[in-house]
């Protein structure tokens, strides 16, 4: 399986910036062996389109609607964003649960996503980590829910394991490889039980949480994951292109 690397712009606000990054990017490694995936805001994804065009990296987007159409204000459909480009986009990123989206919600947009054939990338992982091991319950939830609606058939998707408390700090925070290989097997299992083993294996999965340009490398040969999901390294050429 192709490693799967994915940028998470978040709310990065210069169009300037944006479109320098990404045609560097596109130079650096537009013909690596890896799938790398930009997610910017919305409003970038038909502009980052024609600069990926013939290369293997791909525009993302950060969140959808639950709805398919109709009157809702401020909202963006799954439909839209393909018009304008995207192939995979993010659901359920906990900076969104934190605003209050709800499991179901979470559910309808991996369903939206999936519709028009795009790629959803359902973001799972627990707040806080205790000895009791009430972590697992966290994650086998959230990842239950997030695919309850896609189908059995399973159509393609992402899961990203961030554990909360590591997201948006430094690379000594990132969580340590033991406990990440751990969980990476428990989250397989459970796509496995819920849709087999040929589509429960084809699914990526991805870490997020602190993967710097320093702990990348040790994180992918111990961790036992598909890739990475980059949030504020994703912002600096050089430690993105590392
Ligand atoms: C994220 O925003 O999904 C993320 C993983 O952020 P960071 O890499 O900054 O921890």
């Amino acid at each position: 399986m192709k490693k799967l690397v994915v940028a998470n712009w978040k709310m990065h606000d210069s169009p300037e910036e944006a479109l320098w990054l990404a045609r560097a990017i596109k130079r650096k490694v537009g013909k690596s062996g890896a799938e790398v995936v930009v997610c910017a805001p919305s409003p970038l994804t038909s502009l980052l389109s024609p600069i990926f065009a013939g290369s293997s990296v791909k525009v993302g987007a950060q969140d959808v609607s639950v709805y398919e159409s109709g009157a809702h204000t401020g909202e963006v459909p799954a439909r839209l964003l393909k018009a304008s480009g995207v192939t995979y986009v993010i659901v359920g990123h906990s900076e969104r649960r934190a605003m209050g989206e709800s499991d179901e919600a979470i559910a309808e947009k991996m369903a939206r996503v999936s519709d028009v054939k795009l790629i959803p990338i359902l973001c799972v992982g627990e707040e806080t980590r205790d000895g009791g091991g009430n972590h697992f319950g966290v994650i086998e939830r959230q990842l239950r829910a997030g695919l309850a609606k896609v189908g059995k058939k399973a159509p393609p998707f992402v899961v990203a394991y961030e554990p909360v408390w590591a997201i948006g700090k430094k690379a000594d925070d990132a969580m340590n490889h033991m406990e990440l290989q751990e969980t990476v097997i428990f989250i397989r299992k459970i796509i496995v039980s819920l849709f087999g083993r040929s589509p429960g294996l084809a699914a990526p999965v991805l870490y997020g949480g602190s993967v710097e340009e320093t702990n990348v490398g040790s994180l992918m040969k111990e961790g036992g994951m598909q890739g990475f999901l980059v949030g504020h390294a994703s912002l600096n050429l050089k430690a993105f292109v590392a």
